[in-house]
């Protein structure tokens, strides 16, 4: 694996305050900032915030939600940082789920041309996938991440007891992106994720199966920091979620973005299977294991049609071809896999169809 120290550390912490501090210090109380969001300030003031707020006297709070990622949210950042005494040298402390992570990370980025900034998730897609990695960004003209940067958090702290608050579906949607990480990178975490009770959660070995969670997402992105190639293994069920997703936006029944991921692993475990010699055995029996947490999504062969459009509109796709990530076996993918309309037309159908 490569290291490098272009990469944030990652801190798994049960005292989250305690491991700020030396970075308070190092940057200086007057120069340290903390944008965090109204449903995170209210649940965690008493146990987090009102401590913290002792050493960090500069504190934002915006609004909750994905419809507030956008640039005047971004506006208000920079506003407070500017009107505080914000400069090059100053840390911004970002703590919140993913909206918050790729907003702020996005103003932090920007600011001056870029001051350092700490990521502190607080929901389980963000702390395995949002706040790792160094892609930020905002809504734009009505498209998902249309305008952001690449930059790294000088460091990412990870504090399981923050997901105590999340409630059962945002944490199976962060599990979804888990799920992902076991299967493109190696089969004991997959056993693992097998294993743990969802549902009546057992947070110490949360957080070690977060670490390792966490350790998949990190080598991508460490071997591959510009997603050229083998960080689109990361994109594995996403080009059919990303579809599914938008057409049940459309369609006026919004789906969470892990459901909509773990319906995509569904549908490209089967083109797998017909493409790449994933052992259909396999195949069925993960997409009932996956069919057993997320449900199933309503979808009428009148559906393919459309879902077909939007993946080849998928920003991550040229024109006219379809490319998936997808797996020979478990922990072994091969990205840029072409599929042809009747081999995605039947991958759609076995995933309505899986019981
Ligand atoms: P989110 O930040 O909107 O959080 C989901 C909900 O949980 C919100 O209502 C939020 O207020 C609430 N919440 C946050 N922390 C909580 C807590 N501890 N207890 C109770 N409620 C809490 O969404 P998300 O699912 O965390 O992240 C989705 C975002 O992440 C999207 O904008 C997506 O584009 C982005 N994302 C980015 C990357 C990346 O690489 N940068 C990767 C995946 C997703």
């Amino acid at each position: 694996m490569v290291k490098s120290k272009l990469y944030s550390k990652i801190i798994y912490s049960d005292t989250p305050l305690h491991d700020l501090l030396p970075f308070i210090e190092q940057y200086g109380k007057n120069k340290t900032f903390l944008v965090t969001e109204d449903n995170v300030n209210q649940l965690w003031q008493s146990d987090f915030l009102e401590a913290a707020e002792v050493y960090i006297k500069n504190k934002l709070v915006i609004p909750s939600g994905e419809a507030n990622k956008k640039i005047d949210t971004a506006i208000k950042i920079w506003e407070f940082l500017s009107t505080k005494g914000a400069d090059r040298k100053s840390l911004l402390i970002n703590l919140g789920g993913g909206m918050l992570t790729d907003l702020a990370g996005f103003a932090a980025s920007t600011f001056k041309r870029g001051i350092d900034f700490i990521n502190i998730p607080t929901t389980l897609l963000s702390q395995v996938d949002a706040s790792v990695g160094g892609k930020t960004g905002i809504n734009f003209n009505g498209l998902k991440n249309e305008v952001g940067t690449f930059r790294e958090p000088v460091a990412v702290i990870i504090h399981t007891n923050f997901l105590k608050t999340i409630d059962r579906e945002n944490f199976l949607s962060g599990y979804a992106e888990m799920i992902k990480h076991g299967l493109i990178h190696y089969h004991a975490h997959l056993e693992e994720l097998k294993k743990f009770n969802t549902e009546e959660i057992n947070y110490a070995v949360l957080q070690e199966i977060i670490r390792h969670s966490v350790e998949v997402k990190q080598f991508f992105v460490e071997n591959d920091p510009a997603e050229q190639n083998i960080r689109k293994a990361l994109n594995f069920g996403h080009t059919a979620g990303h579809a599914l997703e938008s057409l049940a936006m459309e369609q006026k029944r919004p789906v969470m973005h892990g459901y909509a991921v773990a319906w995509g692993m569904i549908t490209e475990l089967y083109l797998s299977a017909i493409k790449c010699d994933f052992p259909m055995h396999a195949c069925k029996e993960l997409s009932r294991w996956l069919n057993g947490l997320y449900g199933g999504f309503r979808l009428s062969s009148l559906d393919f049609d459309r879902l077909y459009e939007l993946m080849l509109h998928d920003k991550k796709n040229e024109a006219e071809n379809i490319n998936f990530t997808l797996l020979s076996a478990i922990g072994r993918f091969e990205i840029n896999r072409h599929c042809e309309r009747q081999e995605i037309y039947e991958a759609l159908d076995y995933f309505r169809n899986i019981k």
